[in-house]
């Protein structure tokens, strides 16, 4: 069992929410979005903006775009706009001149923004950067929708046990966890038989392991089905997306390791299926567009609008399933080992592939040597005892530190 089984399953459905956008009846939800300059942050607020009324915005943060965020801050009246890079704040503070609207700067005050009262919380920064603003808002007990895969992926058992220990409520954002999480809904853990979240194959999914090779960043960069940010479009080319995926389900979900597996489903409209032992198979499906796993977070255990294609099953005809081949994606079968393997193992997979997609996007390194450079690092981290049982949240992030400079380090012989 995942060391999770009581969080979520128990947490999430029936939450305290009472009204269609996740607040108290008699008023809308205030909303904080951390990351709200990015793919998933400018999708909440889209549809913050189309549901006028339902939500009160208290922060919005960003790291780098100071104009773009004092522009949402404006558009959505935020209380304050927080941005992670000191050296803009004076850049944000005149863009917000006149409007009331606190402006913040730095590390620190993304934690403040975490940790002003809020009913939700969007948790949408990328990467380990969001560990700590998302650690901060679980730690006030809030609902918390789930975007950033790393709080779960480095800090697993060490997040799910704050989000235990105060009373937080998670949704899962990622559109695979979404569809568990609805065809799980009140399942008895006893009664599941499989958890399978399919994955679209990527840009490469029909290319040889030699044309791999060659595999550019810009060729990388365009998916076929979802429009995201690079990052998770990188890691959806080498199918590390997947593993990170499996990681996050088994710390969201009441099932072992060998109750979860994926399958590539080219066209991206069944997210998830549920097997349970009885034979039936329920599976979510909606067009491949994340305002509906997003307004699923925002609203559950209601539905909200949210203004996405609607689903025609006569005009794509088929749906078509195929198995993933960890020949030519050896990302999956890295991060499969890594959640084998547990403890810190998942933190130093993501530290390490942070740093090898970012060196693939800097073009210091070839697309298959990304899986490659992950797996060195995680072998480079055993030796050196990093891979252990984590004490708490500064203790993954001095994992983190450790495997970024041992990533950079064996970057070198690439
Ligand atoms: P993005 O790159 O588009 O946006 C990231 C946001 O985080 C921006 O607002 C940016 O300013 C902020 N940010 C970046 N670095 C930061 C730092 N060091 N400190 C503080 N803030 C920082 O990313 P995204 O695609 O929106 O993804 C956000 C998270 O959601 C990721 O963890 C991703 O894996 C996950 N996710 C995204 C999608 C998607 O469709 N985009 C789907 C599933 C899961
Ligand atoms: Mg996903």
């Amino acid at each position: 069992m995942a060391a999770l089984s009581s969080v979520p399953m128990s947490r999430v459905a029936g939450g305290p929410m009472e009204n269609e956008n996740g607040g108290k009846a008699d008023r809308p939800c205030r909303l904080t979005v951390l990351g709200a300059t990015g793919s998933i942050g400018t999708s909440t607020l889209d549809l913050v903006g189309r549901n006028a009324g339902l939500f009160d915005v208290i922060a919005v943060t960003a790291q780098t775009n100071a104009r773009e965020l004092a522009s949402l801050a404006r558009l959505h009246r935020a209380r304050a706009a927080v941005i992670g890079d000191e050296t803009l704040f004076a850049e944000l503070k005149e863009a917000l001149a006149g409007s009331g609207i606190a402006a913040m700067a730095g590390p620190a005050a993304l934690v403040e923004a975490a940790l002003m009262p809020a009913d939700c919380v969007m948790a949408s920064i990328v990467g380990a950067a969001g560990l700590k603003p998302t650690f901060a808002a679980a730690s006030q007990g809030r609902r918390i929708a789930l975007a950033n895969k790393e709080c779960l992926v480095s800090a697993g058992d060490v997040f799910t046990d704050e989000v235990a220990r105060s009373g937080a409520e998670l949704l899962p954002v990622d559109s695979e966890h979404s569809a568990a999480f609805q065809a799980l809904a009140g399942a008895d853990p006893a009664s599941i038989e499989k958890i399978i979240l399919t994955a679209s194959g990527g840009p490469f999914r029909t290319w040889s392991r030699e044309q791999l090779q060659g595999a550019t960043p810009e060729q990388a960069l365009k998916h076929p089905n979802w429009s995201m940010g690079a990052k998770v479009t990188i890691d959806s080319a080498t199918l590390m997306n997947k593993g990170l995926e499996l990681i996050e389900a088994f710390h969201l979900f009441p099932v072992g390791v060998d109750a979860l597996d994926c399958v590539v489903h080219p066209q991206s409209i069944v997210h998830c299926l549920v097997s349970y032992k009885d034979g039936s198979v329920l599976a979510q499906m909606a067009p491949p567009d994340m305002r509906t796993p997003i307004a699923v977070a925002l609203a559950w255990p209601r539905r909200m609008a949210a203004p996405t294609e609607k689903l025609d099953l006569t005009r794509l005809g088929s749906l078509t399933f195929e198995a993933p081949d960890e020949v030519r994606f050896p990302a999956l079968r890295v991060a499969k080992a890594a959640l084998r393997r547990g403890e810190t193992a998942p933190a130093v997979l993501n530290a390490a592939n942070e740093v090898a997609v970012a060196a693939f996007l800097g073009r210091r390194l070839k697309f298959l040597d990304i899986a490659s450079l992950v797996e060195d690092t995680l072998e480079l981290a055993e030796k050196q005892g990093a891979i252990r049982k984590a004490a708490g949240l500064d203790d993954i992030l001095a994992i983190d530190t450790q495997a970024r400079r041992l990533a950079a380090d064996r970057l070198a012989r690439y």
